[in-house]
């Protein structure tokens, strides 16, 4: 069983410390969530471990599946299965979401087996056509460039698009719930718990807790300028929406004292 084990990771961005020493397990067939007020680190901590340039690990490790996952470059980790899904996805003119798609899976394949020959356009397409379907998306999305002129939405169908299809062993989805409305929400949301299983580790990085009505996770986390200072079950995520985050900071605050 893959499982991305993150041990005491500290993380600089220009030499100004934001993580601070953040522990976390997460196994494939488990579902965490990770929450905290904005600017607390969290989308910095999807960043260092996909391996973005401008997200410096000065402390700690980080395995997937065993291997030393700091040592690898973002593809390789990717094809390893680890997939991020952006707060921010870029755009990509000139490239439609169904090569980008096609291209991420032959990649992946080829890392697997190098004598590949690539997903056959039949299959891409019929799986592409399922998936779109699923997400109640209009087929046309598939020839559009990617992320150009998307909705907020659009933007975040096509990260669980692409979860999808890449079918990773561990998806870290960073507030894959902003800027939707209510039908999206429910839409991308019945898309991940439909990838749900033992075969898929997810952790739903957001600062709100209305994404967990519709995916319950197993556990939740709490981050709190740059360490994770509560863990719980779901129970945690409600307790959250009624009594804010003050207790924390609270506690944090006369702990350090
Ligand atoms: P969260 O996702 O929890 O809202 P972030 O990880 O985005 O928080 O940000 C944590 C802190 O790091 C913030 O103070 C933010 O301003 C800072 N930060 C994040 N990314 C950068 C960057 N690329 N350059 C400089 N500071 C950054
Ligand atoms: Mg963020």
């Amino acid at each position: 069983m893959s499982e991305l084990d993150i041990r005491n990771v500290h993380v600089g961005i220009d030499g100004h410390e934001i993580l601070k020493g953040v522990n976390l397990i997460v196994k494939q067939g488990e579902v965490h969530a990770l929450m905290g007020p904005n600017g607390t680190g969290k989308s910095t901590l999807a960043y260092a471990l996909m391996g973005h340039p401008s997200y410096e690990i000065t402390e700690g490790e980080v395995c997937f599946k065993g291997i030393d996952l700091l040592e690898l470059e973002p593809d390789e980790r990717s094809h390893l299965g680890l997939f991020l899904a952006f707060q921010y996805p870029v755009a990509i003119p000139g490239v439609s979401v169904a090569n980008f798609l096609r291209t991420a899976i032959n990649a992946q394949r080829r890392a697997k087996d190098p004598d590949d020959k690539g997903i056959s356009i039949p299959e891409f397409r019929r799986m592409l056509k399922e998936r779109m379907d699923f997400f109640q998306m209009d087929h046309s999305f598939a020839g559009r460039y990617l992320n150009e002129g998307f909705s907020g939405g659009e933007k975040k169908r096509a990260e669980v698009l692409q979860m999808a299809a890449l079918q990773p062993e561990i998806g870290l989805m960073d507030e894959t719930d902003s800027g939707l409305d209510i039908d999206a929400l429910r839409i991308v949301a019945e898309g991940v718990n439909s990838l749900r299983g033992p075969d898929l580790g997810i952790l739903v990085i957001t600062h709100y807790q209305r994404i967990l009505n519709y995916i319950k996770p197993d556990y939740v986390h709490i981050m709190l300028d740059g360490q994770i200072v509560e863990t719980g079950g779901p129970d945690l995520a409600l307790h959250l929406e009624e009594h804010g985050y003050d207790w924390l900071r609270k506690r944090k605050r006369s702990a350090a004292a």
